[in-house]
């Protein structure tokens, strides 16, 4: 990235794309992990401000109704007042910052007091549409040219500034811009310019997130279409025959688990990787952590195993969370994997490897069933009489492990790890949508996910809140503990794995 000098400070314009985070640009995250301010938009997913570094500056600079020069007049000074603190500043736009951004208008201030910037391009809101909704822009066989329009124009003035005729003649696809209120205006006026009625038409809203929705028509009848649905801004209104490809090529809203709203309650840190698998099937996800993980009361009983650890001769970690306090602490002590000695590592299913080799050490030993009964089962085979095996553990753990390789003849020590502590409450939305009743699946991924959401909600409310909630349970452990607070589980995987469990989910609400 460019240097520039304390003394003047640099601000990034960056386009955060249309919604979907995954759609910003490589250089637009690199912006944002050296931002000092950042200084966001309505239209900027949020999520994308986990790249700044914690300590960043964060302004929301979202427009309100009605007020938007007197506020883009605003952010100007503030993008000026910012950079010249010497500081690098993130401007961040909600698609392209020069498509209807305003753009301009802020490099103008920013050239005019001097202060260097630099403008990184992002997927504009007409681009991200027609690629999740599954309509081209432009295509061979139907349109040669695209135009992008804004919606309000001529809203304000007598004369509109559109060259309409231009517009409405040929077949070129034109995609309007904050066109959802004045969409009957401007549709009659293609019409009266010469556009056949039954040109089709889609109105994307909130494109390439998961709420994204789709309303088609036709010139002459969208708008009534979108009054009927009660159709709300942000959207974009596409035009023109490309429109009709969308029947053929819609991928994004024909997911297996399009429309479906799924609940997870893995640890808010944890939960990452199971939303986005259910995300790319299409789910909504309403993330409702049930557990919040912190360290033991003591680290006494650890500390000591982690002295001499090089002593055991394995050492059983049976999820990631166990990896992570335990190098953590391994870290935090001054020392490193070295620690280990010739100790062997048994890691209890995948996920608990990959954890374990992100610590540079490579487990020599994984069971076949990912469960504390698999891990039993894998040293059954070997002799383990008088061996020293530590397993570092939840503060809730069951006691299949040590009992059973107790035993076998070994000796076990199994310090507490860390805690799974109930969270001090759930999250407000994830209740409302219970509440609701328009969630269709909840996702219970370990036995404390389960126990921890009853003790929060207590029995009543718990069976009334998942009245006709389909129950997915990640394993066998957690179904029976499912089963023993009243719940009926509808699904569950061959294999307990967050991978396993998407698919049995979305074989479970495929038609
Ligand atoms: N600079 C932005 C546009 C800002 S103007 C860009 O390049 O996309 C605001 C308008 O953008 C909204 O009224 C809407 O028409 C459109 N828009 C922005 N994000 C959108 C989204 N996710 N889905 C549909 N329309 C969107």
């Amino acid at each position: 990235m460019k240097a520039h000098t304390r003394e003047s400070g640099m601000v990034y314009l960056v386009g955060a794309g249309p919604g979907d985070p995954g759609l910003i640009t490589l250089r637009g995250v690199e912006c944002l992990r050296q931002a000092e301010v950042v200084i966001y938009d309505y239209l900027a997913n949020e999520q994308l401000l986990s790249f700044a570094p914690e300590a960043a500056e964060r302004i929301y600079a979202g427009k309100i109704g009605g007020r938007h020069n007197q506020d883009q007049e605003e952010i100007n000074r503030l993008l000026v007042e910012k950079g010249r603190t010497g500081k690098t500043v993130v401007r961040l736009k909600g698609g392209d910052p020069f498509v209807f951004g305003r753009g301009g208008e802020e490099c103008e201030a920013l050239a005019a007091a001097g202060i260097p910037f630099e403008v990184v391009p992002g997927v504009t809101a007409a681009v991200g549409a027609a690629a999740y909704a599954g309509s081209p822009l432009s295509h061979r066989n139907f349109t040669a040219s695209v135009a992008f329009v804004t919606g309000q124009e001529g809203k304000d003035k007598d004369e509109s500034a559109i060259d309409w005729q231009h517009l409405a003649l040929g077949n070129g696809t034109v995609v309007f811009y904050m066109g959802v209120t004045t969409l009957r205006r401007n549709m009659q006026r293609l019409i009266d310019h010469g556009r056949s009625p039954q040109t089709p038409v889609a109105l994307v809203r909130w494109a390439t997130t998961p709420c994204q929705q789709v309303l088609t028509g036709t010139l002459a009848d969208i708008a009534d279409r979108a009054e009927a649905a009660g159709f709300k801004p942000p959207a974009v209104t596409i035009v023109g025959e490309v429109v009709a490809l969308r029947d053929k090529i819609r991928w994004f809203d024909s997911r297996p688990l399009c429309c479906r709203k799924i609940v997870v309650t893995r640890a808010a840190d944890q939960a990452g990787e199971f939303t986005a698998l259910l995300n790319a099937a299409g789910a909504t996800v309403i993330e409702c952590p049930t557990i919040t993980l912190v360290e033991p009361e003591s680290w006494e009983p650890l500390d000591g195993a982690i002295r001499r650890m090089s002593s055991y001769d394995w050492v059983i970690l049976t999820s990631v969370n166990a990896v992570r306090f335990l190098f953590n602490r391994i870290e935090a002590l001054g020392l490193d994997a070295r620690v280990l000695g010739t100790c062997r590592v048994c890691a209890v299913g995948p996920k608990t490897a990959e954890a374990i080799r992100g610590f540079g050490i490579r487990p020599d030993l994984m069971p076949a069933d990912y469960k504390a009964e698999g891990v039993v089962a894998a040293f059954a085979d070997r002799d383990i009489r008088g061996q020293r095996i530590l397993f570092p553990r939840a503060d809730r753990a069951r006691e299949v492990i040590p009992s059973e390789l107790e035993r076998m003849g070994a000796q076990v020590d199994s310090p507490v790890a860390y805690r799974n502590l109930l969270p001090e409450r759930l999250p407000p939305e994830a209740i409302l949508a219970l509440e609701k009743r328009s969630v269709d699946c909840i996702t219970f991924t370990s036995s404390s996910t389960v126990l921890n959401l009853a003790e929060t909600l207590g029995p009543d409310l718990l069976a009334d809140l998942l009245k006709g909630v389909k129950v997915a349970s990640i394993g066998p452990v957690t179904s029976k503990t499912c089963r023993e607070l009243g719940l009926k589980v509808d699904i569950e995987p061959a294999t307990s794995t967050l991978a396993a469990l998407t698919d049995e989910i979305v074989r479970y609400f495929s038609p």
